[in-house]
C-alpha cells in the first residue's frame, strides 16, 4: 500500500477538501499510474452532492484520468513504465458475463466497478477516483493514449468523449444524416465535434446565446437557441438522430417533436429528477427515445485512436485542484468552455 493525496467530498453538503488514503500496490495484473490531469465531469458534481442517491463518503471524484505508468505488475503485457495512459469511468467488471464478453463492460451483469464510489474488490471499501495523485488499475481497463495528443485536453475524452462517441456510432451517424446535439457543455461539445467528424449535418441546441459562435467553430452547421420557439418550430420533423447532453430537467417533448419518422433521440444527460414524456411525442412518427451509458473498453480505445488520427481533443480550461469548488459552481451556471481539466501537479 502507499499513501495517496487527493481531494474528497466529506459529505453531500460540504465542499471538496484535501484528503489522503491508501492505494494498493500493483498486483501482477495491475498498472500503477501517476495522474497528470483529470477532467471535471458534471457526474462528479451530481455524485459529490448525492443527487443520484448512491454516493459513498468520503467521495474522491474523477473519471477522466490521464497519466504516466509508474510501474506494472509481473503479468502485465500491454503497458510499461513511462507510457501515457488513460482511465475512464470503470476500473473493472466481472470479465465473464455476456456483456463483458461482448465488450460492453459498462452493462456488466454483476455491475461494473466504477472508478469511484463502487465496492472495491481489493480493499473491501469503496473505490476512489482521479482527483488524486495516483491510481492502481487492472490492465484490462487501462487505455493507450497517443503522445500526439495534449494530455490536459485529452483527459475528458475518457468520459465526455466516449459517452458521446458510443451512441453516435451505435446509431450509425454519418453522411446524409441530420443530427442534433442538445447542450453545449463537456459532453455536448464533444458530441458536436464527433458528429461533424463523422460527416453528419450537425445542429446544436443551446440555451446560451453567447455560445452560438463557439458552436459553429466546434463544427455545428447551425446553432438554435432553444428558448426561441420559432427557431425550434423551423426544424420540426427533420432530425434522424438527437443526442441530449443536458444535466438539468428540461422539456424532452420539444426535442422529440423535431425527429423525423423513425428517428431516435438518445439521452446521455442524467438530471437529478425524472422528466415527463407525452405518448404522442413518440406515437406520431414511430419515434424512439433511448439512453446510452459511457462505452466499452474496446470502443473507448477506438475513440482515442480516432482522436489521435483526426487530431481531436477537448477544449479545456486547466485549473488547480484548490479551485475545484469554484469550478463546480461555474459548471452549474453552464459557464465552462468546455471542460475543466485539473493539473494534478497542483495537488
Ligand atoms: P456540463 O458540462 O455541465 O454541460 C451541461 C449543459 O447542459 C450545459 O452546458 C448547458 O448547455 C445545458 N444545460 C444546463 N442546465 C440546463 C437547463 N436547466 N436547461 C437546459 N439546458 C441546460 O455537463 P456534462 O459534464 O457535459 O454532463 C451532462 C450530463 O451528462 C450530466 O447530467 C452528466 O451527469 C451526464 N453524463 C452521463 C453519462 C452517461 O454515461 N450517460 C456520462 C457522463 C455524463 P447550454 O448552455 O448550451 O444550454
Ligand atoms: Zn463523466
Ligand atoms: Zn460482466
Amino acid at each position: 500500500m502507499f499513501r495517496c493525496e487527493a481531494y474528497a467530498a466529506p459529505s453531500a453538503d460540504a465542499p471538496l477538501a484535501p484528503f489522503s488514503f491508501e492505494r494498493r500496490d500493483p498486483t501482477p495484473e495491475d498498472v500503477q499510474i501517476d495522474i497528470l490531469y483529470c477532467g471535471v465531469c458534471h457526474s462528479d458534481l451530481h455524485m459529490a452532492r448525492n443527487e443520484w442517491g448512491f454516493s459513498t463518503y468520503p467521495l474522491v471524484p474523477g473519471h477522466e484520468i490521464i497519466g504516466r505508468v509508474a510501474k506494472v505488475g509481473s503479468a502485465v503485457t500491454k503497458f510499461k513504465a513511462g507510457d501515457l495512459v488513460g482511465v475512464g469511468c470503470m476500473v473493472d467488471s466481472c470479465r465473464v458475463c455476456s456483456a463483458c464478453r461482448d465488450g460492453v463492460e459498462q452493462f456488466c451483469e454483476q455491475g461494473m466497478t466504477q472508478t469511484y464510489a463502487s465496492p472495491d474488490k481489493h480493499t473491501g471499501g469503496f473505490t476512489y477516483g482521479g482527483y488524486s495523485k495516483a491510481i492502481t488499475v487492472y490492465e484490462g481497463f487501462v487505455l493507450k493514449v497517443s503522445e500526439a495528443l495534449d494530455p490536459a485536453a485529452a483527459a475528458p475524452l475518457l468520459c465526455a468523449g466516449i459517452t458521446t462517441w458510443s451512441p453516435l456510432r451505435h446509431w450509425k451517424v454519418g453522411p446524409g444524416q441530420k443530427v442534433g446535439i442538445v447542450g453545449l457543455g463537456g459532453l455536448g461539445h464533444m458530441g458536436v465535434k464527433f458528429a461533424a467528424a463523422l460527416g453528419a449535418q450537425v445542429v446544436l441546441f443551446t440555451t446560451s446565446p453567447s455560445k452560438i459562435e463557439d458552436g459553429k467553430r466546434l463544427g455545428a452547421h447551425e446553432v438554435v437557441v432553444s428558448k426561441n420557439a420559432d427557431e425550434m418550430a423551423a426544424h420540426a420533423g427533420s432530425f434522424d438522430f438527437i443526442l441530449d447532453c443536458v444535466s438539468a430537467e428540461h422539456d424532452l417533448n420539444a426535442y422529440l417533436n423535431l425527429l423525423k419518422r423513425d428517428g431516435t433521440m438518445c439521452l446521455v444527460g442524467a438530471p437529478e429528477n425524472p422528466t415527463p414524456v407525452a405518448s404522442f411525442s413518440l406515437i406520431l412518427g414511430r419515434r424512439s427515445l433511448a439512453g446510452s451509458l459511457i462505452g466499452g473498453i474496446a470502443e473507448t480505445q477506438e475513440m482515442l485512436d480516432f482522436c489521435a488520427e483526426h487530431n481531436i481533443t477537448c477544449d479545456v480550461e486547466v485549473i488547480d485542484i484548490k479551485d475545484i469548488n469554484t469550478a463546480f459552481e461555474r459548471m452549474l451556471k453552464s459557464d465552462v468552455k468546455y471542460r475543466f481539466s485539473i493539473d494534478m501537479a497542483s495537488l
